[in-house]
């Protein structure tokens, strides 16, 4: 069995910037997300490194940090797979520190 990282503390930093932005509590947001996992059907970084996995993920490629410019382009939204995003998301969130 592969060990795993612990994931507790990333996913409350997570929830914590999720809840920020109201935008994706929104019926278009799940339409949108929809729409991302429909172009991007497979992670776009696992793909990139030839891994083939299931994109979980709409993420925001720019973070948005609430701009509804970036928020809702479509070219600034890729699928990802939850390790990834997780990866991202960790990087984000140390780079606002
Ligand atoms: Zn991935």
């Amino acid at each position: 069995m592969p060990t795993k990282a612990p994931t507790v503390r990333l996913k409350s930093g997570y929830e914590r910037i999720r809840r920020d932005w109201p935008q994706t509590k929104t019926v278009r947001w799940q339409k949108v997300r929809r729409e991302v996992l429909r172009r991007d059907p497979l992670c776009v970084v696992c793909l990139k490194t030839g891994r083939i996995v299931y994109s979980e993920i709409a993420d925001h490629v720019i973070p948005h940090k609430g701009r509804d410019g970036l928020f809702w382009a479509m070219l600034n939204i890729q699928g990802l797979c939850k390790p990834c995003h997780d990866a991202k998301t960790r990087d984000e969130i140390r780079a606002a520190r």
